[in-house]
Order: C-alpha cells, then structure tokens, then sequence
C-alpha cells in the first residue's frame, strides 16, 4: 500500500481520529475550528466520487461547513505567514556564518527522518513551524478572549494529505500557553470518509469562500503542496525584501533529476549573492542528497526536503489510486492556481500583512518567536 512506501514515520496503518473529531463538533463547549492543506484541494473529491474539474476548492469548504465546522480557514494562509518567517531566517542566515545550508523544515516525515538518522543536520532546520501548527497557534491566541467570553474552548483540526502531520500534532513540544496548536489531524481518506458517513451530498454544494482573516493566501502559498514549492516561494520574497523587486524565476526543474543524482539545483544571483540551492523528494533521494553534503561533494546555501516522491500532493493520507502516479497530476492543478491567482508573493497578503500589525508585530520578533517557532532538537519523537 501507499503508506508502507510513503509515510516515513512507519506507520502502516494510520491511526484514525474521526471519532475524536465527531465528538468535538457535538460538543456544544467547543468552537471547532478547520484547516485545510494546499494539496487537499487538488484531490479530495476522488474519494466521493465528485470529478476534478467539479471538486473545487469552493465546494471543498462547503463540504467542512456541511460537517458543522464553525470556522473554516485555509492551512494556505498559514504557508505565506511560514514563507514570511522563512524567508526572513533565510536571510539572516545567508549574512551569519552558520554552517550551510539551511534546510526547510515544515515536512515531520523529513524532521523525524533527520532526527533518527542525520541527527548532525537536525540544527540547520529553519525553525519555522509547519504551516497547519502556525495556524493553531495563531488561530488559538486570537481566538482566546471571544472563547473564554462564551466559556468555551477552541479546537483545531487539520485536514491534511500527510499521516506524518498526525505524529506532528502530538509533538509536546509544539504547543502554546493555549494548549497544543493542533488538536486533530484528519488524511484526506477520514475528510472523505466522514462526508459519505454524514452523507453529504458533495456533488450538489454551493461554491463556499473561506472565513477571516485566516482564510485568504497567495499562489506562493500554494505552491507548499509540491515538490520544490517552498522553495520558490521563500525565494521569491526573500528576494524582494533584500532588493526591492519583484524577481522573475522559476527555482528548479524538478524533472530532471537522475538515478545518480536523485536531486535538481541551481544557482541563483540574488541581490548580488550567489545563492546554491538544492531540491529533493522522497526519503531515499533525500540519504542520496545528505552523504554527498556530509562527504562534501556537494554544497548549498538552501535545501528544501519532502519526505513523500512529488510531495505533498503524493502524500501518504491522500486517496489512492492503485497503479497510477497522480502526483503530477495534481501539482498541476495548484501550479495553475498560483498561475491565476493576483497575489503571487506571500507579503502581498493582506491579511498577512494585518496579522502581523494586530499580533506579531514583525517577522522574526518576540511575539513570532513564541508562537511561530520550534526547536526541533527539543522534540521528543
Ligand atoms: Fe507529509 Fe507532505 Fe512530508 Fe509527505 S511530503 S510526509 S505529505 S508533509
């Protein structure tokens, strides 16, 4: 099955939290509050039977609203809020004499990889929470005073493609003064199982929007879903903030690796520096890619790492389609989001922009720290 070969935590069976999350929506204490992940979109509907074309976003958040969420926000909202804060760590690492390079850090299945096997890389991850904790955290503190009015307390669900996300959420340290940032994962399968358990009728939904102000994000957020994604997106705003520009590239073809070098770089002239960055997916590409950093035949500045071949939109919670690889398939359908979508820069964001003057402050500051980042050498796993 696809979990044996896909979810790097060795979880052959994942464990189901749809009972947990049932509970929740019953209970008439709790404000429940959902997330959903960029690679969702891409591939919900073909666990019920809804076409891709029909299975839009919209009709997505319709589907959440059917199963009583009160909130539903978008984990792509979250992904400009990481792209702010990584990129900003990128920059102030380039300009350091921190040993290279700096390694993306929002896949668990990459994170615990590292921790058990190439434990002498666990401190070049980007402190950056993953996306979907960021929004559990942020959505709890903004959330506690309209809670504590009404006696109640705010539960946050993520639906994400990534079985890996369900050991995440469980990671004590990944938690606020608000409790953990993340109270449930759902895989795209239980999202899909509980709409034919509740039987919602997904081919007849209105076209929904997202609730505020955590619900709007950009094509670079988007782009999280996919192999070489992140990347891009840290890129194209580390870029602006250190010229001003908006810079114009596309990061790697990820296509092109080969057997022998299972991975795709570049070089890219940024503000006068020359920045080595390198991609890789899959968890054997991955060991490929660390010996040759650890014996020094190769070196970069950047690396971005998905666990699962593709990323995200091949992950190990995403419905299965025995004998054929989607993965492509359904990068496509978030590259031609980011191709239409106005905003292409996660600081343009808006609401990104107000979250940081209501709460944050600015990247990187006292209040982002506390609530935006980890130390991943703390994690028990
Ligand atoms: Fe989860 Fe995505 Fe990482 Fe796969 S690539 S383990 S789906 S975060």
């Amino acid at each position: 099955g696809q979990c044996v070969t896909h979810c790097p935590t060795g979880a052959l069976t994942a464990r189901d939290d749809t009972s947990k999350v049932l509970a929740a929506l019953a209970d008439p204490q709790v404000i429940t509050v959902v997330q959903v992940a960029p690679a969702i979109r891409s591939a919900w509907g073909e666990g019920v039977g809804v076409p891709r074309e029909e299975a839009t976003q919209g009709r997505m958040v319709s589907a959440l609203r059917a199963l009583g969420f009160d909130r539903v926000y978008d984990t792509d909202f979250a992904a400009d809020l990481t792209i702010m804060e990584e990129a900003n760590e990128f920059i102030e690492w380039v300009k350091s004499e921190k040993p290279r390079p700096m390694f993306t850090s929002c896949c668990p299945g990459w994170v615990r990889f590292a921790k058990q096997h190439y434990p002498q890389f666990v401190g070049q991850l980007s402190t950056s929470k993953s996306p979907h904790e960021m929004l559990g955290a942020t959505a709890k503190a903004l959330m506690s005073q309209e809670a504590y009015e009404q006696g109640k307390r705010v539960f946050v669900v993520s639906v994400m493609p990534c079985i890996a996300k369900k050991y995440e959420a469980g990671v004590p340290q990944l938690s606020t003064e608000a409790g953990p940032d993340v109270d449930a994962v759902l895989t795209t399968r239980e999202f899909d199982r509980m709409l034919r358990m509740l039987n919602v009728n997904c081919a007849d939904l209105p076209e929904g929007d997202f609730d505020d102000p955590l619900g709007l994000s950009t094509g670079a957020g988007t782009l999280f879903g996919r192999t070489g994604g992140v990347m891009e997106a840290a890129l194209r705003s580390a870029a602006f903030f250190l010229t001003g520009e908006k810079p114009d590239f596309s990061t790697c073809d990820t296509t092109a690796a080969t057997p022998e070098r299972p991975w795709v770089d570049k070089t890219l002239d940024i503000a006068g520096m020359q920045l080595r960055i390198a991609i890789a997916s899959g968890l054997s590409n991955t060991a490929v890619l660390l010996d040759a950093l650890e014996a020094g035949t190769a070196s970069y500045d950047f690396v971005e790492i998905m666990a699962c071949p593709g990323g995200c939109v091949g992950g190990g919670g995403q419905p299965i389609a025995f004998n054929q690889e989607l993965a492509s398939e359904r990068a496509a359908v978030l590259n031609a989001l980011d191709g239409a979508d106005t905003l292409r820069f996660s600081h343009e964001n808006p609401d990104i922009k107000a979250l940081y003057d209501r709460l944050l402050g600015e990247p990187l500051s006292e209040k982002a720290e506390e609530l935006l980042h980890t130390n991943q050498a703390e994690w028990d796993i």
